[in-house]
């Protein structure tokens, strides 16, 4: 019986287990690889190599440690999690059962990309998923946003305090928030709904995007950035019929990641704490530590 299971070998559970594991908990990480989904150092035409994103340095730390204490972690995928009396059982697809006083559930969430072309190949170079750690590179210049959702929104409102012109191209009519009657009256803020992005371009780094407009008509607009802020999925499956979770199924946890099952906490994407690396690194220490309570109560 381990003290503590961790699920995701992201930011979240990286540092959830190196804090568990410092904690002299006994403790087993599964992920189906490390690392999570992918971070970009973004370099630009005029700032070639700048460092941006300081949480990768401090996870590279984390995960060189876990990499040596191979009797705590496993590589597999978590196919069902079940309460019992006092414990949790875990289950994977290679067919391995491991059973846990507490768990933490770090396995993000599905990100949804724009699959076309120029996406890939200029993703870093001007393309960003992750407005919170670029916006402040794109001072003074003119930058696209391509999204209609919550995140969306707050990633051109972001972007309007800094950059020249924020262009807010949104696949479908912007979700009614505070926050998008506040863009529509923004001067530097233009919002067209039902566009359709057909194309990013630009040899070495973004020069533009190509949209087709509601009446079908194509329309360039230049850039010199784009940000992709479109819905993701939260991985809470494997909880979801016991756990709280929101309607779009993020875990629902209060401020110590503890979620409505007790002995269950919760930290990174899968929950609806903003997305970067850097805030999902302290998620995951602070939901390490919640657990380590909780086990000394219990
Ligand atoms: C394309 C892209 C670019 C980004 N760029 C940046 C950036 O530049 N800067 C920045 O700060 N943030 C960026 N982000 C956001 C950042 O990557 C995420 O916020 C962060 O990785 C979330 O961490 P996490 O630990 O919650 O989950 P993730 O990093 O998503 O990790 C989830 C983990 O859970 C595991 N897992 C899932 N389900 C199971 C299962 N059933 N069994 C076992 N393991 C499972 C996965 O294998 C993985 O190890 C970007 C995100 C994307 C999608």
């Amino acid at each position: 019986m381990y003290d503590l299971i961790i699920i995701g070998g992201g930011p979240a559970g990286i540092t959830a287990a190196t804090i568990a594991i410092n904690q002299r908990l006994e403790t087993l990480i599964i992920a189906e690889r490390w690392g999570g989904q992918t971070t970009y150092t973004m370099q630009l035409e005029e700032m070639e190599g700048r460092e941006t994103i300081t949480g990768e340095a401090l996870l590279d730390a984390f995960r060189r440690q876990l990499d040596y204490l191979d009797f705590a972690r496993r590589f597999d995928t978590v196919t069902k999690v079940m309460p019992e009396e006092e414990h949790f059982v875990v289950e994977t697809a290679r067919g391995d059962c491991f059973e846990g006083r507490a768990l933490i559930i770090a396995t993000g969430a599905k990100p949804q990309r724009l699959n076309v072309p120029g996406e890939a190949s200029l993703a870093g170079r001007g393309l960003s998923y992750s407005a919170a750690t670029h916006a402040s590179l794109f001072l003074g210049k003119d930058v696209a946003v391509v999204g209609n959702g919550r995140r969306a929104q707050w990633a051109a409102a972001s972007l309007a305090r800094k950059a020249h012109q924020v262009y807010l191209l949104a696949p479908e009519p912007l979700v009614t928030t505070p926050l998008a009657s506040r863009l529509r009256q923004m001067e530097n803020v233009e919002v067209a709904e039902g566009v359709m992005v057909k194309e990013i371009h630009g040899e070495n780094f973004v020069e533009g995007i190509v949209v087709a407009m509601p009446d079908g008509q194509e329309r360039e607009i230049l850039v010199k950035g784009v940000f992709v802020k479109l819905a993701r999925t939260p991985n809470s499956d494997l909880v979801r019929e016991w756990v709280d979770c929101d309607s779009r199924g993020h875990i629902i946890v209060d401020v110590y990641c503890a979620t409505s099952w007790p002995g269950v906490f919760a930290a990174g994407d899968v929950t609806l704490v903003s997305e970067q690396v850097l805030v999902h690194i302290g998620e995951g220490a602070k939901a390490a530590l919640s657990a380590y309570h909780y086990l000394l109560m219990h």
